[in-house]
């Protein structure tokens, strides 16, 4: 038979663990006699009890496999680590915290029959977030859509269902800054959505602060779009048009000279800033990149 495997990135998830596994590993009822279930947890550096949960069932039932960071790399590695050790047919990616109905991988898994080989749930609604994570999202996926050349689809997060082949050319990407929910559409196989209606965590608190949010959305922007630097130079070229008609204005009308400089030096002076801040943002990622370390560190696995 067909295997699955289900990888879930936890990151001090105690408070949501027992439940979120109770309801994962209900769907192998669902899939009895269709695949073969794995559910792989990557700890991703949790500082709770995260781990030994995951340790305890690990060692009552063999089809829960953990892979174990020696500390906390971020969501997008923990999944990039389940990506490399899954050896499934099919392969669910889904949140630790209950947000996506692990019931809906039943049906991205029909919808895939059809003939797609991923399918993305796509977010209706969301409940019980704050207004400003879902202004912030909703800005987010548009702004993104606008800058990229790929159709990345809008209000989709990492919550998906792929095949084997997807995964293989997933893993071939072995770039240092992720945003797998634009590199997946980017191996180009045929894709499907499904809409869903994002549930309110079940318990504890996002693990997603404002920085890593901002981390995120600059790596989905830096790594699939050069707009920030043909931003520059249509900003250079509106400098210099800008300059010519202060510098016209200052000698035709009586403003004062040291008005004129000041403006423009802290005009010229920002701009300037904010172009090397832009050009930085690419740099650094050069740097990681031929710097080559390792995506991630796993100090230890179980069941595998
Ligand atoms: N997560 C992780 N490493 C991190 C942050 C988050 O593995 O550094 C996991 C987290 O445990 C959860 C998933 O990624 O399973 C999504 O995180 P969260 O629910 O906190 O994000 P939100 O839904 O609030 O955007
Ligand atoms: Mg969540």
């Amino acid at each position: 038979m067909k295997t699955l495997d289900i990888i879930v990135p936890v990151y001090n998830e105690e408070a949501c663990l027992d439940k979120t596994m109770q309801r994962l590993l209900k769907l192998k009822e669902t899939f009895k006699g269709k695949l073969n279930l794995n559910c792989i947890f990557v700890n991703d550096g949790s500082k709770d009890k995260t781990l030994q949960i995951l340790e305890e069932n690990a060692k009552k039932d063999k089809s829960i496999k953990v892979i174990n960071f020696s500390r906390n790399f971020g969501h997008q590695m923990a999944l990039s680590a389940g990506l490399d050790y899954s050896k499934g047919d099919y392969i669910a990616i889904i949140d630790g915290d209950l947000q996506d109905p692990p019931e809906l991988i039943y049906d991205m898994y029909e919808k895939s029959l059809e003939g797609y080989d991923i399918v993305y749930g796509k977010r209706l609604k969301r409940k019980q977030e704050t207004i400003f994570k879902k202004l912030s999202a909703w800005g987010f996926y548009r702004v993104l859509k606008s800058m990229c050349n790929l159709d990345i689809p809008t209000d989709t997060g990492d919550f998906r269902f792929i095949t084997k082949d997807v995964r293989e050319a997933f893993n071939q990407m072995r770039e240092k800054h992720r945003f797998i929910r634009g590199m997946v559409p980017w191996t180009g196989f045929r894709s499907a959505p499904m809409p869903f209606i994002r549930d309110e965590r079940v318990a504890g608190e996002t693990k997603y602060p404002l920085s890593k949010m901002l981390k995120l959305a600059f790596d989905g922007i830096f790594s699939f779009s050069f707009k920030p630097i043909d931003f520059i130079f249509a900003l250079s070229a509106i400098l210099f048009i800008a300059s010519l008609i202060i510098i016209t204005a200052g000698f035709l009308t009586e403003l004062e000279e040291e008005y004129i400089i000041c403006f423009a030096l802290t005009l010229v002076g920002s701009i300037n800033l904010l172009a090397m801040g832009i050009l930085g943002q690419y740099i650094g990622r050069i740097y990681d990149e031929t710097r080559n370390r390792p995506l991630y560190i796993v100090k230890n696995t179980i069941n595998f």
